[in-house]
C-alpha cells in the first residue's frame, strides 16, 4: 500500500481501519449499494492485502456487509468476544439507534468511524447525545487528519482497551489535495503489536451479548515510552508562537470528577497506575496519558503534532471562539484573513479533538491566560437542555477553575458559507462583546441546502413485487402510510417512512374518516340539500360505509346524487370523496424491523388491536441464513404475532405461490383487527436475475425455511382450523408453537398426509448419520460372508456408472468376495483408511466435474491432508467422451474425475489394484471398450481370475421387457400410488406411466439442498394432454387453468406438440389431476410413451373453415393409432373405491390390435401443415402430413412424409436429426390407414435393441425410402400417388388479429416459450382465464407454443380487446427474434437436461437486442431455438441458429437451417457460453444486416457467405462442420 495516494478521508479510514482490524464491519446502505468506505474496503479485500494485525502474516481481515437498518453493531459482539480487533465504518445515523449496544461495547478495544450525516450540514447532535457511552472520541477535521486520527483511534483503543469513536465531517475535505498512506512500519510501530497479541489472545468465552460479562476496561500495563509535552504548531505559524503547550497528565490531577468524563464511571483510581498491584480500571487521565503518547509518536514518525485540544490563533488573544462543528478551515481562514478592524481580528480558535473524556483541565491549559471571552459555537440541532451540552461543558470546567475567562456565551451553529462566515463572524463577536451578550444566539442559516443522505431510503425494485399485488388486488382502495412515494408535506422521507409514523398516520386516516362518517350521517338527516335524494343515498352509504363491496356500490349512488344536487354542502362532502371508499390500509416494512419488534412498529400494531395490516419483506437469501451472526437476533415476527392471539397471520412467498400471496392479502384485507404478511423476496442484490430470486425462494419453502401458511384466529369460531399450511414442510419453531396448543394434532387429523412435514433441524449431522446406519447394514450383511472385502463405489448422472458398478459388484459376490456397492456420496470417507480394496466407478459431467452424487465425496478429499491410505488398495475406472469438448486446451475435461480420483489416492499413499481405465463414448462399444480390458486385470489383482462355475449373469432388463412384463401397461403403478412413504415409483413403473402421459421428474434446483438435509429428491410429475390439432374449447381452458392452480405448480406449458402440460403435481396428487383432466374431456394416454403421439396440426386462423376440415382428419389418426389398453382406465379414472370408472368406455379389453403387448420400438409422431405455413415442423416428425386443396377448395388429401426425428446424442455420430422423406400422395379419407400402416412398419421392422437407433429415421435410412415405401404399400394394398405441388414460406406465427372466411376474429398472442404464469409484473394467466370465462369460440395452441383466441364475432371483439388491454395480452411489441424464437422446458424439471433453456433463451435474446436494434434487424424474423439437451423438445435442429444444451451455461451452437422449416442446420462451435454466444453473434448479425440480399433469410446467408455449410439431410449433419475436431491429443 505504500504508493497509495488516499483522496478522500473515507478512503484514508478504510485504509486504516483495513490494515487494524481483524474484521471491518462495514455499515452500508443496502447490500447492494456501497457506502464511501465500503468500495474501498472491498478493493482491499480484493486484493487480498493482509492486515496488520492478523495472527498469521498473510491473513486477509473479514470485511462483514450490514445494512445500516438491521442493527449493525451486533455484528461486533462475536467477534469482538473471540479476541477479534474489530472497526466499524458507518454513518452517524446509526448512532443513536444502537445507544445500547454503546454502552456495552464501551469496555471493547472496538473502533467506530464515523462520517457525519447529513452530507455538508452534519448535525453533531448524534455525537453529542451519546457523549456519556463510556466511549473515547477523537474527531478530526481534514484528510490528512482522517488518516492520523483514524490510526491513533486503532492505537488508543488497542492501548486503553476502551471503544473509540473517530468523528468527522468528510465534506470538509472536499477539495483536500491526496495523501499518502503511512508506512506499514510506521502503522505498525504506532499499534504497538505486543498489546494487540495480548488481547487476542483472551477471548470472552460464550457469553451472551446480553448478559453482563463483567468486563470493564483495564489499564494497560505496557510502559509508555514517551509522555513529553507535544510541541504545539498551527500552520503557518511557528510552534514558540502559538498558545500553551499541552501538559502533562499528572499537573493537573487536582481537577476532579465534574470535569472527567462519564467515560470514567467507574470509581477514579490512583494516577499512579503503573505500580498499583491490582489491575486499575482505565481513567480519563489514562487515556489522555495514551493519545498523548500516540501523538508524541506520531510526531516523531511523522512530523505531525496533535492535541486534545487544538489552539489557532495569536498567543495573545483576548477572544476565543470554541467550536464544535464543520467548517473549522472555513473559521481559522477567516480569522488569519481578518482586517485590523474586524471585530475578530485577533480572536483565538480552539477546538476539541479529543471529546471525551473531556479534560476540564486540559482545556484551561490550552487556553491562553490573555482570553478574557470565549464565544462558544456548536451545531447541535437535538437538544434536551436550555443550553447547549458543549457549553455546559467549557462553562463547567473553565468556570470551576482559577483564570482569567470572564464572559461565555453560547451560540447556535447553522449553516455557513465561505460567503457568509465573516459575517458571522462578526455577529458573534458583536453578541459577545456586547454589554449583555445574548445566550443561545443563532449564527448562519437553519436549513442548508438539501442534500441526500447516504443512507437514505429506497425502496429495492426486486421488493416492488409485492406492493404490485396490493395495488392489483385493491386498486386505489389501497393505502400504503409509509410508501416513500407518499407526499407528506414538511415530513422527510426518512421519517415519513418509519413504522411509527406509518401506523400513527393510519390511525389518523381511520379516525379521519370515522369523522367523515359522523358527518354524512349528520348531513343525511339534515335539511341542508337542495334535493332530497342525496339524504336516501348517504343514509344508505352510512348504513353500509364498513363493508367494502356495499360502501363501494352505495359511495357510487351517493356521490351521483350529491354532484347532481350541487349544493353548498354537497360540495363539502365531495371534497373528502375518497373517504367514502373503505380503503385497505397497509404499512409496508422489511425484516429490518424484525430484530428490534418492540420498536420496529409490529409491538404497536398488535397491541393497538387496529384494524391495520402490515405487510414486512424478508430479503435474507435462503443460502445465506446460516452463513448470518448467530447472535443477530432476527425474530420470527410471524410466530411472535401469532402468540399474541389477535392477528391475522400469513407466511407467503410470490416465487412459490403467487395465488397464495392473493388468497393471504385478500383475507388479511378483511380481517377486522391487525394483520401480518410476511413476504419472502430473497436476493443477493438488486441486479438478480428473476431465476436466482425463484431458486432461493424454492429451496426455503421446500425445507421448510420459510413455510406458506396463513392463521385466523377467527375461524375457530367458524368451526375452521386456525392455521392453514399452504406449502410442504415447517420449521421446528412453528411446529412447537403448534404443538403448544395441540393444534398440530388437530392439524394432522384433519390432513394425515402432514405427517412427515417436519423439517429438522437445520445443520445436524442427518447426512452423516444416514452414511453410516447405511455402511453399517452392509457390513452386518457381511459378515457371515469369507473373502476379501471389496468396496465399489459410483459416482453417476446418467446411470451408467451406476449399472456397472452393480454389475461389477455381482461378478465379485460371485467371485466370493465380501463386495459392498454404494454411491460415493453415501460412504464415510472417514472409513477410507480402513478399506482393504477400494474400486470406484465415475462418469464426468460437465467440464470436468465429478456426478452430481460424485461430488461430496471428492469434495471430502480433496484438499484432506490427514488420509493415510498406505494399507489400502484400489482401482479406477473412468467413464467420458474424448470429443465431448473438442477443443485442444479443453481435451484436460475428458474422464478429469477419475484421473483426478486416481492420482489424488495414490498421493495418500495407496497402492493401486489395476491401472485407471479409460471408458470413451467415441470407442466403437463405447466405455464398454475400455471396460472390457480394465475389468480382467481387477479380478487378476484380487487374486480371482480364475474361478470355475460362475453362474450365468441375467441379462439386464431393458425397456422391451418392462413392456412385456407390464400387462398391457398396468405393471405395479396402482400399487405405488397408494404407497405414501416416498414421493417417488420405481424405475419400471417410471417407463410405463409415460404411456399413461406422465414423467417422474425431480425438482433439481432442489437437489443438492434436499440431499443435504437428508431428505429424498422433490419428485414431482409431469403430466401432458392429448389434444389433436390443439384445440381446446374456453371451457376446457379454465379447467386447465384449474388444475394447474389446485393440482400442480399453478403454471401451465404450451408445448410443441400445441397441448397442455402440467408440472410440479406430486404423486398424491397424480390420481386426482388425471381424473379432471379425463373430466374435461381430455386424455393423457399416449402423449408419452412408444406410441403414437399428440397428433399435430397446423391452427389456420386464417381459414377456419379449411382447417376444420384438416383438423378433423388429425382427430381421425389420433383416435385411430389410439392404444385400446383398458389399464388406463383402471389406474387413473376409477373411484377410490376402486370400482367405477369415471368415463364411459371401460370395456376389459386387454388386446392391442395395433401395437401388440411390446407396443413401438420407440416414440411416434404425426404432424399436418397446412400450406403455407410449416408451423408444425412437418419434416421433423415421423410422419408429416402436407394439406392439399383441391381445385373446389376443399381439402383433397396430404403428402405424406415418412423419418423427420429430432433427437440425437452428441458426438455421437450414429444419432442424427433427419427430415421426413416423401412417400406420396394419399387422398384425405384414407390417410389414418396411410399412417397406420406406416407405423406398423416401424413396429415390425425398427430397432428393438437400442433405443438409441429405434426411431423411424434410422428403419427408413437403414432399409432405403423405396423398400421402406414398398412395404407401407404392401400392408396397405395400394400404391401411393404422386406427390403434390406445394409451397411454404415460413414455420412461425403470425401474431394479432385476422378475420377468417367467415368473418370471424382470430388473435395470436405471443407466449414467451410457451409458459402460462402470473407474474406481479403480468398476470397473463388470470388475464387469460377471464377471458375464457367470456368467450364464445376455442383456443388454439400453436406448435410455436403460442396461443390463438378463435372465433370472436365483430360484436365481442371490443369486450376482448378491454381484456387484453387490462392485462397487457395485447402486447407485440417484442423483436422479430424474440417473437420467432422458442425453448423446451429443460430446468429445473426435465432430468435430461444439461443446461438451462426456457428461463435463459429470454436473457439471451434481451441480451441480443441491442445489437438487432443497432443494425435495424428489429422487425426481421430470424428463428432461434434453444433445448436444454440433443433430444431435440423445441425442435432445434430446423433453426436458422439454434443452442443446445452441452453442460451446465454451455451450448453447441448450430447455423445454417432453412427459414421454413425445410433445411437441418449445423454445427457450428461445440461448448461456447455466454460471452462467446454474444461474441459471434453480434458481429455475425451485423454482418447480415450489410451483406444480406433482398429477401434473404439468415440461415441462406450463413451458408452463401461460407460461415456454415448446408446440410442437405440428416445423414450428413456431422460432415463438414464449421469446427473439425482435431485428433491430437
Ligand atoms: S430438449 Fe432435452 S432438456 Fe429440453 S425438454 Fe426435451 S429432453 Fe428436456
Amino acid at each position: 500500500m505504500a504508493d497509495v495516494k488516499l483522496t478522500t478521508p473515507e478512503e484514508a479510514v478504510a485504509a486504516i481501519a483495513y490494515l487494524a482490524s481483524d474484521v471491518v464491519v462495514s455499515v452500508q446502505p443496502s447490500l447492494a449499494s456501497d457506502s464511501d468506505f465500503s468500495s474501498h474496503l472491498k478493493q482491499l479485500a480484493a486484493k487480498k492485502a493482509p492486515s496488520l494485525v492478523a495472527t498469521s502474516s498473510d491473513a486477509v481481515p473479514e470485511i462483514q456487509s450490514v445494512r445500516h437498518n438491521t442493527d449493525p453493531l451486533l455484528s461486533v459482539f462475536t467477534p469482538i468476544r473471540a479476541g477479534r480487533l474489530v472497526s466499524v465504518t458507518t454513518t452517524s445515523s446509526i448512532l443513536l439507534p444502537s445507544v445500547a449496544h454503546l454502552y456495552k461495547l464501551a469496555n471493547f478495544p472496538v473502533v467506530l468511524h464515523v462520517a457525519l450525516e447529513p452530507k455538508s450540514f452534519p448535525d453533531y447532535s448524534a455525537i453529542t447525545s451519546i457523549r456519556n457511552s463510556g466511549w473515547t472520541f477523537l474527531q478530526s477535521w481534514s484528510l490528512q487528519e482522517a488518516h492520523d486520527i483514524a490510526l491513533t483511534a486503532h492505537a488508543l483503543a488497542i492501548r486503553s482497551g476502551k471503544g473509540v469513536i473517530h468523528f468527522f465531517d468528510p465534506s470538509s475535505s472536499a477539495s483536500a489535495e491526496p495523501v499518502d498512506i503511512a508506512s506499514v512500519d510506521v502503522i505498525r510501530s504506532v499499534l504497538n503489536l505486543d498489546n494487540v497479541r495480548r488481547f487476542q489472545s483472551a477471548p470472552i468465552a460464550g457469553a451472551s451479548i446480553y448478559a453482563d460479562d463483567g468486563r470493564v476496561a483495564v489499564v494497560s500495563d505496557q510502559p509508555e515510552s514517551s509522555l513529553a509535552p507535544a510541541p504545539v504548531a498551527v500552520s503557518g505559524v511557528p510552534a514558540s508562537e502559538t498558545g500553551p503547550a499541552s501538559p502533562t497528565t499528572t499537573s493537573h490531577s487536582s481537577i476532579k470528577s465534574s470535569q472527567q468524563s462519564a467515560a470514567s464511571s467507574p470509581p477514579l483510581p490512583s494516577t499512579a497506575t503503573t505500580i498499583e498491584s491490582t489491575v486499575p480500571i482505565v481513567s480519563s487521565e489514562d487515556i489522555h496519558k495514551y493519545v498523548t503518547s500516540i501523538w508524541s509518536q506520531l510526531s516523531d514518525l511523522l512530523g505531525r503534532q496533535y492535541n486534545a485540544f487544538e489552539w489557532r490563533g495569536a498567543a495573545k488573544a483576548e477572544t476565543c471562539l470554541f467550536l464544535f462543528g464543520s467548517d473549522v478551515t472555513l473559521f481559522s481562514d477567516a480569522i488569519v484573513q481578518a482586517q485590523a478592524d474586524d471585530s475578530f481580528a485577533n480572536a483565538g480558535l480552539l477546538i476539541p479533538r479529543l471529546y471525551r473524556p473531556w479534560l476540564g483541565a486540559t482545556l484551561l491549559d490550552a487556553i491562553p491566560k490573555s482570553v478574557k471571552k470565549v464565544a462558544v459555537l456548536e451545531r447541535v440541532s437535538r437538544k434536551t437542555t436550555k443550553w447547549g451540552p458543549i457549553l455546559i461543558d467549557v462553562l463547567t470546567s473553565v468556570k470551576s477553575a482559577a483564570g482569567g475567562v470572564e464572559t461565555i456565551v453560547g451560540h447556535q451553529l447553522g449553516y455557513i458559507s465561505k460567503e457568509t462566515v465573516q459575517q458571522a463572524l462578526r455577529g458573534v463577536f458583536q453578541n459577545l462583546t456586547s454589554e449583555k451578550p445574548v445566550q443561545n444566539l443563532e449564527v448562519g442559516e437553519r436549513e442548508a441546502p438539501e442534500q441526500p443522505s447516504e443512507y437514505g431510503l429506497e425502496k429495492p425494485k426486486l421488493e416492488t413485487a409485492y406492493t404490485k399485488i396490493l395495488d392489483q388486488l385493491f386498486g386505489t382502495r389501497a393505502f400504503i402510510a409509509n410508501s416513500l412515494e407518499s407526499d407528506n408535506a414538511g415530513i422527510s422521507s426518512t421519517i415519513s417512512a418509519t413504522p411509527e409514523f406509518g401506523f400513527g398516520s393510519l390511525l389518523a386516516r381511520k379516525e379521519r374518516r370515522k369523522k367523515f362518517v359522523g358527518e354524512v350521517k349528520a348531513a343525511a338527516s339534515s335539511g341542508q340539500f337542495l334535493t332530497e335524494t342525496p339524504k336516501r343515498a348517504l343514509a344508505n352509504w352510512v348504513a353500509n360505509s364498513e363493508d367494502v363491496k356495499k360502501s363501494e356500490e352505495a359511495a357510487e349512488e351517493a356521490v351521483s346524487k350529491l354532484t347532481i344536487d350541487n349544493s353548498r354542502s354537497s360540495k363539502a362532502l365531495l371534497e373528502h370523496k375518497h373517504f367514502f371508499r373503505k380503503q385497505s390500509l397497509w404499512l409496508v416494512g422489511s425484516d429490518a424491523w424484525s430484530y428490534d419488534l418492540g420498536n420496529s412498529g409490529v409491538h404497536h400494531v398488535l397491541a393497538s388491536g387496529e384494524n391495520v395490516n402490515l405487510l414486512i419483506i424478508d430479503s435474507t437469501p435462503y443460502s445465506e441464513r446460516a452463513a448470518a451472526d448467530a447472535n443477530r437476533r432476527k425474530k420470527d415476527i410471524g410466530l411472535y404475532a401469532m402468540n399474541f392471539g389477535n392477528a391475522y397471520v400469513a407466511s407467503t412467498a410470490v416465487y412459490s405461490s403467487y395465488t397464495q400471496v392473493l388468497q393471504a392479502m385478500d383475507e388479511a384485507d378483511k380481517f377486522n383487527g391487525p394483520s401480518v404478511v410476511l413476504a419472502y423476496l430473497p436476493y443477493f442484490g438488486e441486479h438478480d436475475s428473476p431465476l436466482t430470486v425463484l431458486q432461493e425462494t424454492k429451496k426455503a419453502v421446500d425445507l421448510g425455511y420459510w413455510p406458506l401458511y396463513r392463521w385466523n384466529p377467527e375461524n375457530e369460531k367458524k368451526g375452521e382450523p386456525n392455521f392453514s399450511l399452504d406449502s410442504e414442510r415447517i420449521k421446528k419453531e412453528l411446529k412447537e408453537f403448534l404443538d403448544r396448543d395441540n393444534r398440530l394434532t388437530q392439524m394432522m387429523r384433519n390432513d394425515p398426509q402432514f405427517g412427515g412435514v417436519l423439517s429438522e433441524d437445520f445443520g445436524t449431522e442427518i447426512r452423516a448419520q444416514q452414511k453410516r446406519q447405511a455402511k453399517n447394514a452392509y457390513n452386518q450383511l457381511l459378515e457371515g460372508l469369507f473373502g476379501a472385502p471389496l468396496t465399489i463405489l459410483f459416482g453417476s448422472d446418467n446411470g451408467n456408472a451406476t449399472s456397472l458398478a452393480k454389475r461389477l459388484g455381482s461378478r465379485g459376490r460371485a467371485r466370493g468376495l465380501k463386495t459392498t456397492v454404494m454411491a460415493m456420496e453415501d460412504y464415510p470417507v472417514e472409513d477410507l483408511p480402513t478399506e482393504e480394496n477400494i474400486v470406484i466407478l465415475t462418469s464426468t459431467a460437465g467440464q470436468g466435474e465429478f456426478p452430481q452424487n460424485g461430488k461430496p465425496f471428492w469434495d471430502a478429499i480433496k484438499d484432506s491432508t490427514e488420509l493415510d491410505l498406505a494399507s489400502v488398495r484400489f482401482s479406477v475406472f473412468a467413464l467420458g467422451d474424448s470429443h465431448y469438448w473438442p477443443r485442444k486446451e479443453d481435451r484436460v475435461y475428458y474422464n478429469k474425475p477419475g484421473k483426478d480420483l486416481d492420482r489424488v489416492l495414490a498421493n495418500f499413499g495407496a497402492t493401486r489394484l489395476a491401472d485407471i481405465g479409460l471408458g470413451d463414448d467415441q470407442d466403437p462399444d463405447g466405455y464398454q471398450t475400455g471396460y472390457q480390458e480394465w475389468e480382467p486385470k481387477l479380478w487378476e489383482a484380487l487374486g480371482v481370475a480364475n474361478v470355475d462355475g460362475l453362474p450365468d449373469e441375467p441379462p439386464p432388463i431393458t425397456n422391451e421387457d418392462i413392456k412385456i412384463e407390464s400387462n398391457y401397461l398396468r405393471g405395479t403403478i396402482a400399487e405405488e400410488l397408494k404407497d405414501t412413504s416416498t414421493g417417488a415409483m420405481s424405475a419400471a413403473n417410471g417407463q410405463l406411466t409415460k404411456f399413461h402421459g406422465t414423467y417422474m421428474q425431480d425438482d433439481r434446483d432442489l437437489r443438492d439442498e434436499r440431499k443435504a438435509q437428508g431428505l429424498e429428491p422433490a419428485y414431482s410429475f409431469m403430466i401432458r394432454c392429448r389434444l389433436p390439432g390443439g384445440v381446446s374449447t374456453a371451457k376446457q381452458w379454465i379447467q386447465m387453468d384449474d388444475i394447474s392452480n389446485e393440482l400442480g405448480n399453478e403454471t401451465m406449458k404450451l408445448t410443441t406438440r400445441q397441448t397442455f402440460q402440467f408440472h410440479g403435481v406430486v404423486k398424491g396428487k397424480l390420481k386426482p389431476a388425471m381424473q379432471a383432466i379425463n373430466r374435461a374431456l381430455m386424455s393423457t394416454i399416449a402423449a408419452c410413451g412408444d406410441v403414437n403421439r399428440n397428433v399435430m396440426c397446423s391452427p389456420l386462423p386464417a381459414q377456419s373453415k379449411y382447417h376444420r376440415e384438416v383438423y378433423e382428419c388429425s382427430k381421425r389418426i389420433s383416435d385411430h393409432l389410439l392404444p385400446t389398453t383398458s389399464a388406463y382406465h383402471e389406474i387413473w379414472l376409477t373411484d377410490d373405491d376402486d370400482k367405477k370408472t369415471q368415463v364411459a368406455g371401460d370395456a376389459v379389453q386387454d388386446f392391442e390390435p395395433l401395437y401388440g403387448p411390446t407396443y413401438l420400438p420407440r416414440k411416434f409422431k404425426v404432424s399436418i401443415a397446412i400450406p403455407p405455413h410449416n408451423d408444425v415442423d412437418v419434416y421433423a416428425h415421423d410422419i408429416g402430413l402436407i394439406a392439399i386443396k383441391g381445385s373446389d377448395g376443399h381439402l383433397e388429401g396430404f403428402n405424406l412424409l415418412a423419418g423427420g426425428g429430432m433427437g440425437a446424442t452428441h458426438n455421437n455420430k450414429k444419432t442424427y436429426p433427419q427430415v421426413g422423406r416423401t412417400l406420396g400422395f394419399v387422398k384425405a379419407d384414407q390417410v389414418h390407414m396411410a399412417c397406420e400402416k406406416v407405423m406398423l412398419v416401424q413396429r415390425d421392422f425398427g430397432d428393438r435393441k437400442n433405443r438409441k437407433h429405434a426411431r423411424l429415421k434410422y428403419t427408413i435410412d437403414d432399409m432405403g425410402v423405396d423398400v421402406f415405401r414398398a412395404k407401407v404399400e404392401e400392408r396397405w394394398g395400394q400404391p401411393f400417388e404422386p406427390a403434390r405441388a406445394f409451397h411454404f414460406d415460413s414455420n412461425v406465427d403470425t401474431f394479432g388479429w385476422t378475420k377468417d372466411e367467415h368473418g370471424m376474429n382470430h388473435f395470436t398472442f405471443f407466449i414467451e416459450n410457451g409458459r402460462i404464469e402470473d407474474t406481479p409484473e403480468f398476470r397473463m394467466k388470470t388475464g387469460l382465464r377471464e377471458m375464457a370465462a367470456v368467450h364464445k369460440g376455442e383456443f388454439r395452441l400453436t406448435p410455436n407454443q403460442h396461443l390463438i383466441l378463435s372465433n370472436v364475432a365483430d360484436e365481442d371483439v371490443p369486450a376482448m380487446k378491454a381484456l387484453m388491454a387490462q392485462y397487457k395480452l395485447d402486447n407485440l411489441q417484442f423483436s422479430a427474434l424474440r417473437l420467432s424464437s422458442s425453448a423446451c422446458v429443460a430446468f429445473p424439471t426435465c432430468g435430461l437436461a444439461m443446461a438451462e433453456s426456457e428461463r435463459y433463451l429470454p436473457v439471451l435474446i434481451s441480451k441480443l437486442e441491442g445489437c438487432l436494434e443497432e443494425n435495424g434487424l428489429r422487425q426481421d424474423s430470424i428463428v432461434m431455438r434453444m433445448t436444454g439437451c440433443p433430444n431435440g423438445c423445441a425442435r432445434p435442429w430446423l433453426a436458422e441458429v439454434a443452442f443446445v444444451g452441452k453442460a451446465f451455461g454451455a451450448y453447441n451452437m448450430y447455423l445454417g437451417g432453412g427459414y421454413h422449416g425445410q433445411r437441418l442446420n449445423k454445427l457450428y462451435r461445440s461448448s461456447i457460453k455466454e460471452d462467446e454466444i454474444l461474441a459471434i453473434m453480434k458481429p455475425m448479425l451485423k454482418r447480415y444486416a450489410t451483406e444480406r440480399n433482398e429477401g434473404e433469410r439468415f440461415g441462406d446467408w450463413t451458408i452463401r457467405a461460407g460461415i456454415i455449410k448446408a446440410t442437405t439431410e440428416g445423414r450428413d449433419f456431422h460432415e463438414g462442420v464449421a469446427e473439425e475436431e482435431s485428433d491430437e491429443e
